[in-house]
């Protein structure tokens, strides 16, 4: 049985996850798993196509229920995984991919196997310009984004791989070399083990 390798992207909020996995995933074999959360939507996101968008009790009651692989509040919102986005991709062979933060990430890291891939912005300045021209923050927000980037950026030297968001084009390439690299390692496991086996 073929299983997918699951990939764990973070980076603080504007860093360009968002925008780097956009370009990414138009490769068939990858599914980008939708996270449940109980922040608002954003003008243009879509319940079920960027975020499962829910209450507070709702969230708290997939938890309650065990629907929940991982999950965390950030500033001020819970986030989380829902099984039922991963667990029946990764048994078909599909590669899927997380975009969740460094606590998400240490949660999913315990208790399965995956690649974890941290985006860094090349410089705070650029950051909070980004996050700045997104235009999707209040000063409030912003400044609590930026506050908590600081610690997640900490967290960059557990990751497997760091890539620097500077040109989007070469973030991209660089990501989707990831990819191609641990799915062959992956695969090259799994010949060996069934070699073992026979
Ligand atoms: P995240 O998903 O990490 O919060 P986004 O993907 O939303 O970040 O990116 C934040 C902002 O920065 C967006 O407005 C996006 O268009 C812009 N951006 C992302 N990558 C680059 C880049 N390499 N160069 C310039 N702007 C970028
Ligand atoms: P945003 O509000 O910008 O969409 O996301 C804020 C933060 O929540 C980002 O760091 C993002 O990676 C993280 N996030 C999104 N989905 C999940 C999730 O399912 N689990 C966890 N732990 N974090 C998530």
């Amino acid at each position: 049985m073929k299983f997918g390798t699951l990939f764990v992207i973070s980076g603080p909020s504007g860093s360009g996850k968002g925008t780097i996995l956009n370009k990414v995933i138009d490769d068939a074999n990858v599914s980008l798993s939708i996270s449940a959360t109980t922040r608002q939507p954003r003008s243009g996101e879509k319940d079920g196509v960027h975020y499962h968008f829910m209450t507070r009790e709702k969230f708290l009651s997939e938890i309650e229920n065990n629907n929940v692989l991982e999950y965390n509040e950030y500033c001020g919102n819970l986030y989380g995984t829902l099984k039922s986005e991963v667990e029946t991709l990764l048994a078909s062979g599909k590669d899927v991919i997380l975009e969740i933060d460094v606590n998400g990430a240490k949660q999913i890291a315990k208790s399965m196997e995956c690649v974890r891939v941290f985006i860094l912005p090349p410089s705070m300045e650029t950051l909070k310009q980004r996050l700045s021209l997104r235009g999707t923050e209040t000063d409030e927000t912003l400044n609590n984004r930026i506050n908590q980037a600081h610690s997640e950026i900490d967290e960059a030297y557990y990751y497997d791989y760091v890539v620097v968001n500077d040109e989007l084009e070469d973030a991209v390439k660089k990501i989707k070399s990831i990819l191609e690299v641990e799915r062959l390692r992956a695969s090259k496991m799994k010949f060996k083990i069934d070699r073992l086996k026979k």
